[in-house]
């Protein structure tokens, strides 16, 4: 095909192939065992999977209604009353979506508008930025401070102004596998008392946190829940990242306006897996489990990972550890990381990408939801270095 002639304009004239695209095309053409990109490596429940062939051999195969499917937002809505003891209405507060990075573009998209400042906290996930970008917003950048990766709460405050129209915060936090605390809940909600600041706050790693944590959702702090987004992701939540349904739950005046964007971005989302997730979460069981089940994941890699000359950093949540290769390499992150692949047959994620300037500290992210035989694979890999 010849090329298009004319001038392009890009958008995202600095925005690249994602690098979990990047680092499991290498892991792939390289045979590597992939930590790379989060996605977890065993099967999801039978049950679950009987769940949805049910509902397709049924009949359930048209269009979900826009909102999604009334039994799913029923379950989320009792699955937050049992969790944090906040109440969003089924059908006025809750939507299901395709996935959280749907949620995430169609929050972003209802409500920033052009010259919008939007603060976002550094190391980032990838699909924050340019979907401020692509509607016309200026990303503020905020820094998770290095090794901790805590908000700083001198510098926060510096960045809203009046054009600060949304913050974005993301906890249990990727790449860094940090958490945020009550007091920073309650912080961000008494900064923002009195502004017309909207928060999307990116939860899609809910379930998975350790040592008995309490996750701190924005929906436990009523000032901060109403005027905030919450976006979850089945993905994570049933290790199935290929299925896509997530959901948004927010005060009835943001998701009116939410649902603006998300009917022209998607309309709806797949049917037969809103049925069967609605059907499975209706039992806390099945997602209760999750804190202990990935930490006992991250306690098996760190205690392989320990005889290795890499330094491990403290992980509170997600699936992610960082390592630090200070005392290995003076390599940056992304040469390191792909000499890894292609030396030493491991795929890992450098952090540098979740910076806008690339900020280098010498880390790599694993992703440990994986078997433990693979964990295993790993660790050998991670001793030669
Ligand atoms: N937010 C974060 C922090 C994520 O890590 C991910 C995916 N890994 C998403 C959002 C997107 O979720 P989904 O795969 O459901 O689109
Ligand atoms: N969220 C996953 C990760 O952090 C990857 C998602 C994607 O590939 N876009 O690894």
């Amino acid at each position: 095909m010849d090329l298009f002639q004319g001038n392009l304009h890009s958008k995202l004239l600095k925005t690249e192939t994602s690098i979990f695209a990047v680092m499991t095309g290498l892991a792939k053409e390289y045979g590597a065992v992939n930590l790379s990109q989060g996605f977890p490596d065993f099967p999801i429940s039978e049950e679950l999977i009987d769940r949805v062939t049910y509902y397709m051999k049924s009949g359930f195969n048209q269009y979900a209604p826009m909102t999604g499917v009334d039994e799913l937002r029923k379950a989320i809505s009792l699955m937050f009353r049992h969790n944090h003891d906040a109440y969003y209405h089924p059908d006025r507060e809750i939507n299901i979506t395709a996935g959280g990075t749907q949620a995430l573009y169609a929050a972003i998209a209802a409500f920033v508008r052009k010259d919008d400042e939007v603060i976002i906290f550094e190391p980032a996930y990838d699909s924050y930025g340019p979907a401020v970008q692509l509607n016309g917003g200026i990303v503020k950048y905020a820094r998770l401070e290095f090794p901790d990766f805590r908000i700083n709460w001198d510098e926060l405050p510096r960045l809203i102004n009046h054009r600060t129209k949304m913050v974005i915060i993301n906890t249990p936090h990727n790449p860094t596998g940090s958490v945020l605390r009550e007091e920073d809940l309650i912080k961000l909600e008494r900064l923002l008392e009195g502004r017309d600041i909207v928060v999307l706050s990116d939860e899609v790693y809910e379930h998975l946190i350790f040592e008995n944590i309490q996750h701190q959702s924005v929906c436990r702090f009523p000032k901060l829940a109403s005027r905030s987004l919450l976006v979850g992701s089945f993905g994570k939540t049933f290790h199935a990242t290929g299925w896509k349904t997530g959901f948004v739950l927010a005060p009835e005046n943001l998701m009116k306006e939410f649902r603006k964007a998300h009917q022209f971005i998607v309309f709806a989302s797949n049917t037969p897996i809103q049925y069967a997730i609605s059907d499975y979460i209706n039992n806390p069981a099945n997602y209760l489990y999750l804190g202990k089940f990935y930490q006992e994941k991250r306690d098996l890699f760190v205690e392989k990972v320990k005889a290795s000359r890499f330094n491990i950093l403290p992980c509170f949540g997600t699936y992610f550890q960082l390592l630090d290769y200070s005392s290995i390499s003076d390599e940056n992150e992304m040469d390191f990381a792909v000499q890894l692949v292609k030396e030493y047959g491991i795929a890992a994620v450098p952090v540098s990408p979740f910076y806008h300037n690339k900020s280098d500290n010498k880390v790599l992210r694993f992703c440990f939801a994986k078997q433990e035989e693979t964990i295993d694979k790993a660790r050998e890999i991670l001793c030669r270095i």
